[in-house]
């Protein structure tokens, strides 16, 4: 929300806890949601795992957690997303009542200060119990695109019309449609696909997306990162959401929003020096990795383009081994080529140097991209990042999608023939710069997203 406007509302000050899943790209927009509640007059309290919150603080600089319109704590508990299945299925036997312990602590503490609502992510359906159990208000934020959830809550139908199995696997090579202005599901491309690995995916179909569909019906508010311009037609199969997006903590911190890396900030003055539209921000999330004959491809792409790069490599990026650049690439590319291990995302899509964004297709990436008007080249790698690629390039019309060979790689000769496709393409251009202008005004007094959080806001005050 656009800080210049601040809504006074009568009545006692609310007091939220927020509650994310404990992974980058849950915690990051739930926390630019806490920054926007701070914003608007009300006390927050965001609770990570211990974990989480030592990476979180650890990344931060000292003026931030100085200066932080939040309060950040932790609930002592040595597990995060980076095994997934593990927090998952062990959450509900400790996570209510560490959270219990933690609120009845600061209830105890000043009357004046009593925890009112509770916002937790939507695959935290523990929190959402939780909540209710203690007679607290629940409100769910979901972190993925609208239309993902809207095929979430389809579930059951899928099942019982012989779709999918009760596993989440598909039975028909058919795709799937909710509606004519969504894009189709292909075969493999569902919220819960991890291919190549069917036991992540049934995995992820009984223990999220089974759960996200009971926890819909017990909170009271859902909230989305979305806006209702961008997706109507999803926003229309599901009557109580409330697209409050893009999120942006550009306001408050920088672009600080809890991440577990820090930020590298010689990415922002390296792009000060490149020409206007030049550069080509690649960058693909925390969790996406690839070999190293996959690795070379992608280095030596960003290569033959010969125009300068702003290129994030986390130390883990090549499936835990360590980082190796082709042979004398360093120094091939030393004049237009920055590597940086994290950056400051959103201020790097910002920057006026920044042509495109080669991205993996994130929802969070996505949200920020399109509301920085980038034209997309995008290399999806799990779960609702194939459908975030067809609402790129199929409904938005705003990215070109990359074809790997028939060995299943993406060869260096695609990458460079692709960005040079996406470079001098004028309707990509002015498509992004369409949907830029779409997510500024929804998010802007009057749009639908600032509606819509105002009035959660208003009624929270209540
Ligand atoms: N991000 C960042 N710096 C980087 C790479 C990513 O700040 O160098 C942030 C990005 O802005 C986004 C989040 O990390 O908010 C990634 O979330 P996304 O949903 O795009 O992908 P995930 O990490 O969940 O795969």
């Amino acid at each position: 929300m656009q800080a210049s406007v601040h809504f006074s509302i009568m009545g006692r000050k609310p007091h939220v806890v927020v509650v994310p899943y404990p992974a980058q790209g849950h915690v990051a927009p739930l926390m630019k949601l806490a920054y926007n509640l701070a914003d608007h007059g009300v006390k927050v309290t965001f609770v990570n795992t211990e974990s989480t919150h030592v990476k979180v603080m650890s990344a931060m600089p000292e003026k931030f957690k100085e200066e932080s319109p939040i309060s950040l704590v932790s609930v002592p508990v040595e597990l995060d997303g980076t095994d997934a299945k593990e927090f998952v299925e062990s959450a509900p036997s400790f996570m209510p009542g560490h959270l219990q312990n933690l609120i009845e602590n600061i209830n105890e503490l000043n009357n004046d200060d009593q925890v009112t609502h509770i916002i937790a992510d939507i695959t935290a359906g523990w929190a959402l119990e939780a909540a209710k159990k203690m007679d607290i208000k629940p409100a769910a934020f979901v972190p993925f695109g609208v239309a993902n959830l809207a095929l979430v809550l389809h579930n059951q139908m899928l099942i019982e019309a012989g779709i999918i199995d009760v596993d989440g696997i598909q039975m028909k090579d058919e795709r799937i449609c909710l509606s004519k202005k969504i894009p189709a599901w292909n075969k493999n491309e569902l919220l819960w696909s991890f291919p190549g690995n069917p036991d992540t995916e049934k995995f992820m179909f009984q223990h999220f997306v089974r759960k996200i569909a009971e926890n819909v019906k017990i909170c009271n508010w859902l909230l989305a990162n979305s806006f209702y311009e961008l997706e109507p037609s999803a926003c229309n199969l599901i009557p109580n959401i409330l697209p409050i997006g893009p999120l942006f903590a550009s306001d408050h911190l920088g672009t600080y929003a809890g991440n577990f890396w820090a930020e590298d900030s010689t990415s922002l003055s390296w792009l000060d020096q490149q020409p206007p539209r030049s550069v080509i921000y690649a960058a693909f999330g925390s969790t996406f990795v690839c070999d190293q004959q996959q690795f070379n491809e992608l280095a030596l792409g960003l290569e033959m383009v010969g125009q300068p790069f702003l290129w994030v490599v986390r130390s883990d990026f090549t499936n835990g081994m360590v980082v190796e650049f082709p042979d004398g690439f360093t120094k091939r590319v030393e004049k237009y080529g920055k590597i940086v291990k994290w950056a400051p995302q959103e201020k790097a899509l910002a920057h006026p140097s920044t042509a495109c964004f080669f991205s993996h297709c994130g929802w969070n990436s996505t949200m920020e991209g399109l509301s920085k008007g980038m034209p997309f080249l995008c290399w999806p790698y799990f779960t609702d990042q194939f459908h975030n690629r067809s609402y790129i390039c199929e409904t938005w019309k705003v990215g070109l999608r990359l074809i790997p060979d028939d060995n299943g790689i993406v060869t260096r000769h695609e990458i460079k023939t692709k960005l040079e496709k996406l470079l001098s393409d004028k309707d990509i251009e002015a498509n992004s710069l369409k949907l830029k202008e779409m997510a500024r005004k929804s998010t802007s007094e009057g749009g639908s997203s600032f509606s819509n959080f105002i009035s959660f806001v208003e009624r929270i005050k209540q």
